[in-house]
């Protein structure tokens, strides 16, 4: 998926505090479109911007997409991050700059690793008529690897961990000793939660600060009622949270070490200071060969450069 990520979302100034229990924020998502997808944003909001490396939560749909008419989202570029995309329904055709043509359906993912740049589409593919439902999330790279190469990784055997009245996807990281084959760069940790009513119990890392965003169905932690459109914050040094499920619940569980540094969004892009964005956005708009390029027959995405540039 792509940007615009809002202004007021993405200052430039620190990242939030990251406190301890007993803390559960809601924070309530921003509506957005990105190609013919309507999507609740999770995160970046002014209220919280990361949560451990994560600092985009896209749930996109559900909508309805047919051959003619489908997810649509053209050739764009990406620096610094990670995206990881993890489908409830649908499928969605994955071109990117490495040459990766890749369908991606319910119960797989797809992580691509941007580095110093890559470039992607995210299309219908062609032949499914039904609901599209999911998520994209983004990552943000650490200093080590975040002006490194780009990479693509499909993963279809994902580790499933049972929790009483549900059960959870390992989409990367580790619950107990059940690891995601999922490349990563800092500690950290996705889960999708699949629950039905009654109360589901997941292990989580204290040194960790977690959210949780529900697509479907609603579900109390610590009895306070948590719905889609909203990220519920839970903080740092929990071992474990218990869900209460109303009824069928759907979700994401991202988690992670608090990120190394405060980090800068723009577009599409991650980086930790102003001159970075500009340049890349520079060197997207001259198709430099910093992106590649992406075969496919929508038009490169071109946009106007940063807000702080424009008088
Ligand atoms: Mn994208």
């Amino acid at each position: 998926m792509s940007g615009p990520v809002r202004a007021e979302d993405v200052t430039d100034r620190a990242d939030g505090a990251h406190p301890a229990p007993p803390v559960l924020e809601l924070v309530e998502s921003s509506e957005a479109q990105v190609g013919r997808l309507t999507v609740r944003r999770a995160l970046p909001r002014r209220a919280r911007r990361t949560v451990g490396p994560w600092c985009f939560v896209d749930h996109m749909g559900p909508a309805s997409i047919s051959p003619e008419r489908g997810a649509d989202v053209a050739p764009h570029p990406h620096i610094g991050l990670q995206t990881v995309t993890w489908l409830i329904s649908g499928e969605i055709l994955h071109r990117d700059s490495l040459g990766t043509e890749q369908v991606i359906r319910p119960g797989q993912l797809n992580v691509m690793t941007a580095g110093n740049g890559v470039s992607h589409s995210e299309e219908g593919t062609g032949a499914y008529t039904g609901e599209l439902q999911g998520f994209q999330l983004w990552a943000a790279q650490p200093e080590a690897t975040r002006h490194g190469d780009n990479a693509f990784e499909h993963h279809a055997d994902l580790p499933v961990v049972d929790l009483g009245e549900g059960q959870a996807t390992v989409l990367v990281g580790s619950v107990g000793g059940d690891a995601s084959p999922a490349r990563h760069d800092t500690g950290q940790l996705g889960l999708d939660l699949d629950l039905r009513a009654g109360v589901s119990t997941v292990a989580l890392d204290p040194a960790h600060e977690h959210a949780l965003v529900l697509a479907e169905g609603a579900a109390s932690v610590d009895d306070q009622l948590i719905t889609p459109g909203n990220l519920a914050y839970l903080g740092k040094g929990r071992d474990h949270i218990d869900l209460r499920a109303e009824g069928p619940v759907r979700a994401v569980l991202v988690g992670g070490e608090p990120f190394e540094s405060p980090i800068m969004m723009w577009w599409n892009f991650v980086a930790r200071t102003r001159e970075e964005l500009e340049q890349a956005h520079r060197d997207w708009m001259a198709a430099d060969e910093r992106y590649g390029t992406v075969a496919s027959l929508l038009p490169r995405t071109e946009v106007d450069g940063p807000f702080w540039t424009r008088s």
